[in-house]
């Protein structure tokens, strides 16, 4: 495992239709028989060192698919830089925005269970560095692409920076959930969020406009999914796409409020199948793709990447078969 330098990532290629902002980390996995509790010791069965990080993961998705697509981020220049950038060189992602940093790269903790559970540790080492500077140094990068994609993996300042940037449509993965600036969400069309991501923007939104959970917005606490998504419509995010694991997903814009399946598939690892679906959803926005149907190619990529160990390494390419809903 050798640190690259700057010289030895392409700088050329046309320009990205797809550009993400965002982490990149090398995973470490663990495969374990079950989650070991506080203060347990627990052997597991094998060590793989894979590429990850949301920001990577999701330019590798929409490469894969066939989207010219860009990563605006930073490795470090330690040896778990060329792991983590594996799968991006092998998608042919344009590394040109990406920067080599002195320190360590974003490295996530993984361990997966037999029952497909996945519990993980990131420690974001140069993710950090992805700040409004470094952002704005690939204005141009970021103001050219049709789909600009964007998660919470680096600094609060970096995303805001990309979002204003943006001149394309503009997906927010707001996962894991930071602060943002309002204007974050109300340009992200769409919001990509879980269940448990969408309550908490949701509950954010509610706090931001001082008004608690007023008329105009029905209250997110109140359960179902699509009251959640409602809600977040009525505070202004322009549309919602709120993933459901293995209920596929809930979509929503204006008054549109459409469920979308997901194909029933024997999960092995779950880990990146969330990063899966944000990739492939902005591939087939940046293809003129409407909503919904951008996110039922997103369910069916998302169910694929749930069927293999591992994040980038369990994504289809153009030429491999995707499961049918049934
Ligand atoms: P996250 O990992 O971000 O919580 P989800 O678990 O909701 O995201 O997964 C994202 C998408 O991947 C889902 O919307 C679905 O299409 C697909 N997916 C995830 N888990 C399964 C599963 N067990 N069976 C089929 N599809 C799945």
């Amino acid at each position: 495992m050798t640190a690259p330098t700057p010289s030895s990532l392409p700088h050329d290629g046309p320009h990205a239709r797809v550009v993400v902002v965002g982490s990149t980390n090398a995973d470490l996995l663990a495969r374990v028989a079950a989650h070991p509790a506080p203060g347990e010791t627990i052997l597991g069965e094998r060590l793989d060192v894979l590429p990850g990080g949301k920001g990577a993961n999701q330019a590798v998705a929409a490469a894969r698919l066939g989207s010219p697509t860009a990563l605006v981020g930073a490795v470090g220049d330690d040896a778990f830089a060329e792991p983590a950038l594996a799968g991006l060189r092998e998608a042919g992602v344009d590394l040109s925005a990406l920067a080599v940093r002195t320190g360590r790269t974003g490295v996530a903790l993984v361990s997966v269970s037999a029952d497909g559970e996945n519990s993980i540790v990131v420690i974001p080492g140069v993710n950090a560095t992805v700040d409004a500077d470094a952002v704005r140094a690939h204005h141009d990068v970021i103001g050219r692409a049709a789909v600009v994609v964007l998660q919470g993996e680096i600094p609060r300042a970096g995303i805001e920076e990309a979002a204003r940037a943006a001149r394309g449509r503009l997906v927010v993965n707001l996962a894991p959930v930071i602060d943002v600036d309002t204007e974050v969400l109300l340009a992200a069309d769409p919001l990509v969020v879980n269940e448990h991501e969408a309550a908490l923007v949701a509950h954010a939104l509610g706090a931001a406009d001082g008004s608690g959970n007023g008329a105009a917005a029905p209250a997110a606490e109140d359960g179902s999914d699509e009251a959640v998504v409602t809600a977040l419509l009525a505070r202004g995010v322009p549309s919602v796409v709120m993933t459901l694991g293995a209920r596929g997903a809930l979509v929503g814009a204006g008054d549109l409020l459409e469920q979308v399946p997901t194909p029933r598939v024997d999960a092995v690892d779950t880990t990146g199948a969330g990063d899966a679906f944000v990739g492939a959803l902005a591939h087939g926005l940046a293809g003129g793709d409407d909503l919904v149907t951008a996110a039922r190619l997103a369910a069916r990529v998302g169910a694929y990447a749930v069927r293999s160990v591992g994040a980038q390494s369990s994504y289809p390419g153009l030429g491999d078969e995707l499961p049918e809903v049934t």
